[in-house]
């Protein structure tokens, strides 16, 4: 029985997260908690795409503050997302979840060269599909990469999976009277000038429709329950 609220989802993991307790790099146990939580989701028939942050790794304007020329530090920030990508994968293909990485720059045979059909077919075969590289260009984050991907391969929702769970009308860690949306529109994130993801991310989802469900997917089973169309995190649409 499909229980699923959406068919097709594209989510976004932050490279941060995937530090665990740890300062920098990878922490094996979160993901694992990652890879456990996906195939559940997997194995009630969604299709799932995934676009994985690079910031544990290399940040390109924190690269760029240190000397780095700007356009090479991105590019570093989007190799360091591909790394990311294929501890997923290795981690979700240990767990016995067909898990395929495609990236947005050629570099057979680490990864498939992505083109949308390719990930939508191979997502419609019961594959896991982690979209890599970012959008393959610099001065972009990989929020805008995850908006891009999610409206190409034409997802239900775009769930982006953070530290908080959900948007607050103010920093909650520096504002105990925040409160948190269960619903917002982008105009509204616009007007209040709140830090969902960067403005470019923002406002490609808007211009193409495409929701987004804000929520803490560091609490092992949130992702299931976001899939189940269970009201936690927030939910930013146009209406
Ligand atoms: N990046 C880029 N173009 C993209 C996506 C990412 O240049 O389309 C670079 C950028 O330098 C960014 C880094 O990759 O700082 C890591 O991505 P991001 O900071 O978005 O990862 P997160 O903060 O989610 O871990």
């Amino acid at each position: 029985m499909n229980e699923a609220k959406y068919k097709r989802v594209l989510l976004k993991l932050s490279g941060e997260s995937l530090m665990g307790a740890q300062q920098y790099g990878i922490d094996p146990a979160r993901l694992n908690d990652y890879a456990a939580d996906i195939k559940t989701a997997a194995g009630m028939g969604i299709q799932i795409a995934i676009v994985i942050g690079g910031g544990n790794i290399f940040r390109g304007l924190s690269g760029a503050t240190k000397g780095f020329d700007r356009v090479k530090g991105d590019q570093m920030g989007m190799l360091a997302t591909v790394i990311n990508s294929l501890a997923l994968s290795s981690a979700l293909t240990a767990a016995g979840v067909k898990a395929r990485v495609l990236t947005a720059t050629r570099m057979e045979p680490i990864g498939e060269y992505y083109n949308k059909w390719r990930a939508i077919e191979l997502m419609e075969q019961g594959e896991v599909v982690i979209l890599s590289g970012g959008t393959g260009n610099p001065y972009f984050t990989t929020d805008t990469g995850s908006s891009l991907r999610g409206i190409e391969v034409e997802a239900d929702v775009m769930l982006k999976g953070t530290r908080v769970d959900g948007i607050y009308t103010a920093d909650p860690e520096k504002d105990p009277a925040a409160t948190k949306f269960e619903k917002i529109t982008y105009d509204e994130i616009y007007r209040r000038g709140l830090k969902v993801m960067d403005l470019t991310a923002t406002t490609m989802c808007m211009e193409n429709n495409l929701p987004i469900v804000v929520f803490d997917m560091d609490t092992p089973g949130n992702l299931l329950k976001v899939l189940r169309g269970e009201p936690i995190g927030t939910y930013v649409s146009n209406e």
